[in-house]
């Protein structure tokens, strides 16, 4: 893939130069981490903050509900779904989840990964090889490779076993697998299981995608795992968090959270659509005024490639104005947030005294629940637990200004 020379959007931050103790904040996710074979560039954005587990408190749940993008919204539910019954598997009181609502593929997903996981458990206890199961757990990916504190995050699943250790990672959604950045996920939370439970002879990383029928294992021995660490990804973390950083766009740039505001990426779009299509303005005489269908599709891709820009551009706007910048030609506005009950077990209580458990079948939102009981029910029994949720401000045209935004 050509590689695209572009400044970074800003420099590496001064106490990035040089003290890797210093670059807290500056850290990699691992999922950001495994975009550096690719392209070392996407160090440039990673997030000021720490990534969290997909088991966040049930009072965080709310906010999510007012998420505007629905992938990361379902992905982060179906995350929590399944980490909440391999707890509930296992015998471990978590904090109820019933709000949430999943259709029926959603479920699907839910199930398939979670029986996968079982199964396994259940074969290796069944070998006697004493298998710990593992989900939503934190781990620490290069401390084993002498780089602590650095690329930090959240392990989807893991089974501990006398002689070997299994990494899943689970992805949700139809779309592409990006295997070797997923792989490269596992291999960084593989790492980060060996300071607390050590080596074994064998891991095992599995990807399972069940929208897709998907499930791809790879197996290691402790010895290449390390030496991977060590030698690749140790030098490009390290390079990275010191501002070595190339732009290089790609396949990978679908899942890099830098591409909306990518100069590099920007760079290339521009110029394929420039070549391919501006400089033909005018038609010759041999070719056809109207494009043939392989020039649609072409046209089809980076029309849908630039759309679904459009989302993570319009989150970095409002977050740019909120915090005291300007765009020209746009302002905030508010969009108000959603219903959701705030005490689940009291409405499930309730409904359940009233003989309305099945009909309301799981808590859904009090909109959904409103129409499955029935109004007059909704209002007498649980419409006191419903409260709205705060709401996000979005992004507007701003016509009051002279030459605003074309
Ligand atoms: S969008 Fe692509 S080119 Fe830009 S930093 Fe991310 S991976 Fe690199």
């Amino acid at each position: 893939m050509k590689e695209v020379t572009a400044c970074p959007v800003s420099p590496a931050p001064p106490e990035s130069q040089g003290n890797m103790k210093e670059v807290g904040p500056q850290a990699l996710a691992p999922r950001l981490a495994t975009l550096l074979p690719s392209c070392t560039g996407a160090a440039e954005f990673a997030p000021r903050r720490r990534s969290s587990s997909h088991s966040e408190k049930a009072e965080d749940w709310a906010a999510i509900s007012d998420m505007p993008n629905q992938d990361v919204r379902d992905g982060k539910i179906i995350h929590a779904l399944i980490a909440d019954a391999l707890f509930r598997f296992q015998g471990v009181e978590t904090e109820p989840l019933d709000m949430f609502w999943t259709s029926s593929k959603d479920q699907e997903v839910i199930d398939k990964c979670v029986e996968r996981v079982k199964s396994v458990y259940l074969a290796e206890q069944a070998r006697g090889a004493h298998p710990v199961l593992l989900s939503e757990h934190r781990v620490d990916c290069l401390a084993v490779c002498g780089l602590p504190d650095i690329c930090v995050g959240y392990c989807d699943c893991a089974i501990i076993a006398d002689d070997s250790i299994r990494v899943y990672e689970f992805k949700n959604g139809h779309g592409p697998v990006h295997w070797e950045e997923t792989i490269g996920q596992c291999k960084l939370y593989a790492l980060g299981l060996i300071p607390e439970y050590g080596t074994r002879p064998q891991f095992r990383l599995t990807v399972i995608k069940p929208g897709r029928n998907y499930e791809r294992c790879v197996t290691l021995t402790s010895d290449e795992l390390i030496q991977w660490g060590e030698e690749t990804m140790v030098p490009l973390v390290r390079g990275a968090l010191q501002g070595k950083r190339t732009y290089r766009p790609g396949p990978h740039c679908n899942i890099c959270p830098g591409r909306p505001l990518c100069r590099a990426w920007v760079t290339q779009m521009i110029a394929a659509l420039d070549s391919r299509f501006g400089s033909e303005a005018t038609v010759s005489l041999q070719q056809s005024p109207r494009l043939n269908e392989r020039e649609v599709a072409e046209l089809l891709r980076m029309t849908q490639e630039i759309e679904s820009c459009q989302q993570p551009l319009e989150e970095w706007a409002v977050g740019h104005i909120q915090h005291g910048g300007t765009i020209p030609g746009y302002r905030l506005g508010h969009n108000p947030g959603n219903l959701r009950f705030h005490d689940e077990a009291a409405v499930r209580q309730i409904l359940e005294a009233h003989g309305l458990w099945a009909q309301a079948q799981k808590l859904r939102t009090p909109h959904e629940m409103q129409k499955a009981i029935g109004n007059e029910a909704y209002q007498k029994l649980v419409a006191k637990y419903a409260y709205r949720t705060p709401g996000k401000d979005v992004l507007r045209r701003d016509d009051t200004i002279g030459g605003s935004a074309q």
